[in-house]
This record gives C-alpha cells, sequence and structure tokens, in this order.
C-alpha cells in the first residue's frame, strides 16, 4: 500500500484555480519511490501493483457479491500517456465478467445526434460491476473545447464560456445523479510531460512493432498542447467535487503510475462498506435441505 499522504497530495482539492505546471509529472516526489532509485524503480513499483492487484480480485469479487454499488474509472489524458497501459495491467487481476472497458473515440454521426451524454449513459457499469471509460465525456469539454468547430446543430451554438459552464455543470449534475446511486466515481487525469510525450512518439516511429500506434493526429494535436492544458485545468476544476474526485496522476513513468492507479483503486474499494449478503433464516435452510439431498446420493 502507498502511503496516504502521498494518494492524498494526488487528489485534486477542491475549489482551488489548477495549474498543470505545478504538478510534478516525475516520480521522484515520492519518498515511497525515490529511495530505490532509477534502477530499482520498475521492480518496486511492480510490487506494489501485483500486490493492490490480489486485493483488487478480492475486491471485485465482494463489489459483485454486496450489489450495492458500481465503480465507474474514467481516464483521461494526453496521447501516449499511458492509459491503454494503465488499464490493461491494472485489470489484468479481475474477471472480465466483471469488468467491462469502453474507449471512446470521435463520436458517430448516430451519436452526435444525440445530447452530448448519451453515449456515455448507455455503457455505465451495472451494479456490482466495474466500469472503465478510456476517454469520456470529458472529451466533449476537451478535444471539443480546443477545436469549437466540432460542435453542430446546437441551438445554443454560441461557445462562449457560458458554453463551456452549462457542460461543466452537466457534468456535475450526471455525475451527482450517478453517486446517489450507488455509482462510485474515480476520475484520473494521467499527467504526462511534453518531453516524455515526445519520447514516447518518436518510439512509436522507430521500433517497427509500435509504428501502427502513432496517428498523424497525435502531432498535429501535440501542436495545440498549452490549448489542452488549459482545458485540463478548467474543467477539473470545475468538476472536481466531494463525491466525484479528480486524482493527478504523474504519468512519465509508466510503473509508477500503474501502481498509483491501483492503490488508489483499491483504497477506495476497501472505503465501502462491502459485505457479503447474509442470508436469512429461510434461505439457510434450503441451503441445508439442498445439502441434505446431495448427501444423502452418496
Ligand atoms: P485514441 O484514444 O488514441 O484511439 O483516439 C481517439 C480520438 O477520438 C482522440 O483523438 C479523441 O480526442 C477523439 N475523441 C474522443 N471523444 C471525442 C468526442 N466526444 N469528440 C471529438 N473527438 C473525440
Ligand atoms: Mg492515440
Amino acid at each position: 500500500m502507498i502511503k496516504q499522504k502521498y494518494i492524498n497530495h494526488l487528489r485534486v482539492s477542491s475549489g482551488k484555480k489548477i495549474h498543470l505546471k505545478d504538478f510534478d509529472t516525475g516520480w521522484d516526489q515520492f519518498e515511497e519511490f525515490k529511495e530505490y532509485g532509477k534502477d530499482k524503480l520498475k521492480e518496486h513499483a511492480n510490487i506494489l501493483l501485483q500486490q493492490n492487484l490480489v486485493d483488487l480480485t478480492s475486491a471485485q469479487q465482494l463489489l459483485y457479491a454486496d450489489d450495492r454499488y458500481s465503480l465507474l474509472i474514467i481516464f483521461q489524458a494526453m496521447d501516449a500517456a499511458g492509459k491503454d497501459g494503465t488499464i490493461k495491467h491494472v485489470m489484468s487481476g479481475v474477471n472480465p465478467q466483471g469488468c467491462q472497458v469502453f474507449s471512446f473515440k470521435k463520436p458517430s454521426e448516430e451519436e452526435l445526434s444525440h445530447n452530448f451524454l448519451w453515449r456515455y449513459m448507455k455503457n455505465l457499469p451495472e451494479r456490482g460491476r466495474i466500469g472503465i471509460f478510456n476517454r469520456s465525456y470529458y472529451e466533449d469539454v476537451l478535444v471539443v473545447k480546443v477545436h469549437p468547430e466540432l460542435i453542430k446543430n446546437l441551438p445554443d451554438a454560441n461557445r462562449n464560456s457560458e458554453f463551456w459552464g452549462d457542460r461543466y455543470e452537466d457534468i456535475n449534475s450526471f455525475e451527482r445523479h450517478l453517486v446517489r446511486n450507488g455509482t462510485v466515481v474515480l476520475k484520473f487525469f494521467l499527467n504526462v510531460s511534453k518531453v516524455e510525450q515526445k519520447k514516447r512518439f518518436m518510439e512509436r516511429l522507430l521500433r517497427p512493432e509500435k509504428n501502427w500506434k502513432f496517428s498523424a493526429a497525435d502531432l498535429s494535436e501535440r501542436a495545440y498542447w498549452s490549448d489542452y492544458m488549459h482545458a485540463y485545468e478548467e474543467a477539473i476544476r470545475a468538476t472536481n467535487t466531494e463525491s466525484a474526485p479528480w486524482y493527478i496522476i504523474p504519468a512519465d513513468n509508466k510503473w509508477v503510475t500503474r501502481a498509483l492507479v491501483a492503490d488508489i483503486i483499491c483504497s477506495t474499494l476497501r472505503g465501502l462498506d462491502l459485505k457479503f449478503p447474509k442470508l436469512s433464516d429461510a434461505q439457510l435452510k434450503i441451503l441445508d435441505e439442498a445439502r441434505k439431498i446431495l448427501e444423502a446420493e452418496g
């Protein structure tokens, strides 16, 4: 388990303006990792991840049995920040029957002809399950804010600050509705530096087995880096609530990112009062009878 004081440090405090420049994207801000030095970092972070994966497996089982809550985990980030790898590693320990991952790409014509939350609503996790959104409705206040020409056919297509304020408000109301109905909402921004993104893009370009991961759009979006940072700062500030908090995760080291995310998911599940359902006397009697019938078979 990672010390609570580090986790608290990653959780965004309410109401304050956010300057992403003040958030370190590296790993040596954590005493926990620093003492291992660069060489042993991967090994140590991996040990933490594995411990959390064991906890996550049982926590998920309990979430399912308890059948009162669901968990929605949102991942947002710039390209190459490690969303896919984090999802793959963190979820490697969970039962696929209790977990679903949805990756949201550019909306289809059909999706665009509905309200902006529609396609996400349709893919929410049912009670007892974990749902992961690889990108989410936050794209509608991030990429769409950076490229307002993506908004079409809206009566109030006046893309002023009120328009975005209304969208943040819609998101907050939507999340409040989910939380009130038993969905725990966790939001991760994987905070990668521009320098590290370049390094990862270069790897995608230079290593043939990684070529498929590169898309020309990644490079053109990189040119809007500061607009994206600004959109993230605004969106995180406006939608960071007590019941649906944002975590800003340093993402320049993939192993550290994965260990931190797994730890926060586990501690969130631990914080719920999950219990195996208690059987009534009548139910226990049925089990007892079933046992007797099987035993009588010899
Ligand atoms: P990737 O996750 O790398 O496969 O890329 C998915 C692309 O879809 C990204 O460029 C996103 O910005 C884009 N995208 C996702 N959601 C939306 C949205 N609601 N509106 C416009 N573009 C989106
Ligand atoms: Mg991509």
